[in-house]
């Protein structure tokens, strides 16, 4: 049987005519979008969390109470960034708004991998990679401009507090703001794609929910079906690794526009 059809693919063209009718496109993404570009699913007990369970060392009670401890893991989480690239699903999901739909991003990943792959409107929940916060005296410092020396934990040079990534841990809230946009894009979309998450860390993992009962069609991307499709809110399961399964879906959408913008100017 050809990949082609594999009836995963045969439901990608469901999506694709959902997508192709859709005013605003919801992505909620999760960690296994960005597995097929080396970094570990916070679940899948391999390497970095087998070593440093994130329930124990990524708290902010660790991080407040164990600053040591709290960075140890991150100096390792910022070796794994490093060099990180985009890989086949990041892209498909920024084509999606290259051929002209509206798509809004809310991702639980802090990894940067969406915006570098060009899509324009990333909402991170979880936060990002990108800096270092003193929760002190609110200052802001970029990881890139920031030297970091092995075993010492960086600290604020204003006031001396340990920094912290400007990520979301264990017990901390999410940044107000974005996850408010992030439920109005819910309410406001007609199609939300869940793609390659768990969906059990709430409140991020409300979105498909949302936008089910707003009435959009919500469709599940994962390798086996969670919750999420279990629960009757999915109108479509596509089975199979994201970083084939998102090109493809992609592709169809482009057709179906190209054709779509013929039949227009041949009238
Ligand atoms: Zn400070």
């Amino acid at each position: 049987m050809s990949e082609e059809n594999q009836p995963s693919y045969a439901r990608c063209r469901n999506v694709c005519d959902a997508l192709v009718a859709a005013k605003h496109v919801l992505v909620f993404s999760g960690a296994g979008v960005s597995v097929p570009s080396g970094l570990p699913d916070f679940r899948s007990n391999k390497g970095l969390w087998l070593k440093y369970p994130p329930e124990e060392y990524a708290t902010i009670e660790v991080f407040h109470r164990y600053p040591k401890k709290f960075w140890e893991l991150n100096f390792q989480l910022f070796k794994d960034f490093d060099g990180i690239e985009p890989n086949a699903a990041h892209l498909a999901l920024a084509k999606l708004e290259t051929l002209g739909l509206k798509v809004t991003i809310a991702t639980q990943n802090i990894d940067g991998l969406h915006q570098a792959a060009g899509s324009t409107r990333v909402l991170e929940l979880h936060g990002g990679k990108d800096n270092l916060k003193c929760l002190y005296c609110k200052s802001m410092y970029p990881v890139k401009d920031w030297t970091f020396v092995e075993g010492e934990i960086p600290k604020c040079k204003k006031c001396t507090a340990v920094l912290k990534p400007d990520v979301v841990y264990f017990g901390e809230a999410l940044p107000e703001q974005t996850l408010e946009e992030a439920m109005t894009a819910a309410e406001d979309c007609d199609v939300c794609l869940a793609i390659g998450t768990s969906a059990v860390v709430f409140p991020a993992a409300m979105l498909p929910g949302v936008a089910h009962k707003s009435g959009a069609s919500v469709c599940e991307f994962n390798l086996e079906p969670t919750d999420l499709t279990r629960s009757g809110q999915v109108a479509h399961f596509i089975e199979g690794p994201v970083e084939k399964t998102l090109p493809h879906l992609a592709e169809l959408v482009e057709k179906a526009m190209g054709n779509a913008t013929q039949e227009g100017s041949s009238s």
